[in-house]
């Protein structure tokens, strides 16, 4: 059964007011999602509060359990998931099963985490008091999160908050709801109290998550998004100084060495621009090709690219689903255009087809100019965007010049060259030699306006803690 009320306290409540959520790949509605008010969201953080108490007093490996179970239910009922996810945000079978496999490796890898949230006993070295360090849940966490992955992106927080000892409230995108409402009833199964995880879907995001930051009871805000609304909740947050998880935007650049082997590049760049259709904050967002290779490269992605099957997800033989609307499928298709007027050429690609959803074709771009507008914004779309270079310090200044530091890649043969270029590129996270570095037991994150803290890891649970220190004597 789909659900499409809202989830506080357990159970599931109805509202007047609704909207509809839509399938991509025909543009026909798929529900009619409740849509939570400010009353709403004080019901929830009510029911947070009250099953927080106890959850926190629970032992580590109790907490630890439950997340635990959550991974066995998940991963028994990937393709539930899988399925749910494609009808709600458009993406591929093979995307939505990479998905929720990623979503449901939260849970496994934060059960083990709850037992490890290590402090330290030393002695002062002055006073020769004891140093004592421990980490206590920080409060209750208000979560939001984006429609490219409707599970992972709410896995990820869930379950290191869960872990920590704290209650929270998830306000999905309004895109995409129904995947962390149709993970309610399985979190219950797993032994999650009611009232601990509440889902509030709303149209009013602004309002909702803004009030629920000026309640005093909220201690943390977590949210993974663009950049712009990253910032806007980093200014909410000031007001009762929250701590702040900010997953924010990216422009990847990849780098590709005159070294490099081409077939490990080539699966690479294929891995970082096409995985999620290129509708990821990882995505590939600027590749730069040696000029001695860029030939070879441009031809080899080209036909990988055009090899690529488009339709709808649902589709087990589809490798690229539809873009989520019909807003993100005509900005790349301005991406396009306007990169193309700057004096780009298209190697493949490059013309949305006529119909019903928001298809746009695997796009490959050569000879796209500094000053297209995709070198410097996200494209979020499956548009290899190419440039070559000659020189390594030029690259480098090339590939940092840029307000964000998500990701970047680099594919060389030559390790010790990789890993120097790899520590001069200003970014949170560098894949070398290879296109993917998601992982839950590694930090992700980026510098500058790509973000502030880190998610997964050791230190995912750490965002949902306070330290504390008591200096002792006996
Ligand atoms: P978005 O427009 O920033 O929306 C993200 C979430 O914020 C949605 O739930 C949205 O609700 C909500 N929201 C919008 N305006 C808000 C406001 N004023 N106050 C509070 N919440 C608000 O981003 P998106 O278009 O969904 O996702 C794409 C962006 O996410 C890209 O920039 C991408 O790079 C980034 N992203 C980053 C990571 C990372 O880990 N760094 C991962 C994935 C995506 P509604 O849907 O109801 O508007």
């Amino acid at each position: 059964m789909q659900h499409t009320d809202l989830y506080i306290n357990g159970s599931w409540h109805q509202t007047p007011d609704r909207f509809d959520v839509i399938n991509p790949a025909t543009e026909e509605v798929l529900a009619s999602v409740a849509s939570a008010t400010t009353t709403d969201a004080d019901a929830a953080l009510d029911a947070a509060e009250a099953a927080m108490a106890d959850w926190a007093a629970r032992t580590p490996r109790q907490r630890s359990e439950v997340l635990r179970r959550a991974w066995e239910l998940m991963t028994a009922r990937l393709e539930d998931f899988a399925r749910l996810i494609t009808l709600e945000n458009g993406k591929a079978r093979v995307d939505a099963m990479g998905e929720a496999t990623y979503a449901a490796e939260f849970f496994r890898w934060f059960a083990e985490e709850a037992v490890r949230a290590d402090g330290l006993i030393t002695h002062a070295p002055s006073s020769g008091a004891r140093i004592i360090v421990q980490h206590k849940p920080a409060g209750l966490a208000v979560l939001i999160t984006p429609w490219n992955y409707p599970a992972a992106m709410g896995t990820r927080k869930i379950a290191p908050a869960l872990a920590a000892g704290c209650g929270v409230v998830i306000k999905p995108a309004s895109e995409t709801p129904l995947t962390m409402l149709a993970l309610m009833p399985l979190l219950e199964e797993a032994g999650v109290p009611p009232g601990l995880v509440n889902v509030l879907p709303s149209r009013r995001a602004g309002a909702l998550v803004n009030h629920m930051l000026h309640d005093p009871r909220v201690r943390v805000v977590s949210f993974t998004g663009s950049t712009g609304v990253g910032r806007t909740l980093l200014k909410g947050a000031a007001d009762q100084v929250l701590k702040p998880a900010m997953e924010l935007g990216g422009n990847a650049p990849l780098i590709v060495f005159d070294d490099a082997d081409m077939d490990t590049a080539i699966e690479g760049t294929m891995l970082a621009k096409m995985r999620n259709l290129g509708e990821a904050c990882t995505a590939a967002n600027r590749i730069y090709v040696h000029e001695a290779i860029a030939p070879e490269y441009t031809r080899r992605l080209s036909e990988a690219m055009a090899a690529l099957k488009v339709g709808d997800g649902s589709d087990p033989s589809v490798d690229v689903g539809p873009l989520v609307n019909a807003a993100t499928r005509d900005k790349v298709a301005e991406f396009v255009a306007d990169a193309v007027a700057k004096g780009a050429k298209v190697e493949c690609g490059g013309v949305a087809p006529e119909g019903k959803g928001y298809f746009y074709p695997p796009t490959v771009l050569s000879n796209v100019p500094e000053n297209a507008d995709g070198v410097h914004d996200e494209i979020f779309g499956p548009v290899a965007a190419l440039q070559t270079f000659i020189d390594t310090e030029d690259v480098i200044r090339r590939a940092n010049d840029t307000e964000y530091g998500l990701v970047a890649y680099v594919f060389s043969g030559d390790f010790k060259r990789g890993l120097q270029v790899c520590e001069r590129l200003d970014y949170g996270m560098v894949g070398l030699n290879r296109g993917l570095v998601s992982d839950p037991a590694a930090p992700f994150g980026g510098t500058k306006q790509s973000g502030l803290g880190r998610e997964g890891g050791h230190e995912g649970m750490l965002e949902f803690m306070e330290t504390q220190y008591i200096s002792a004597s006996w």
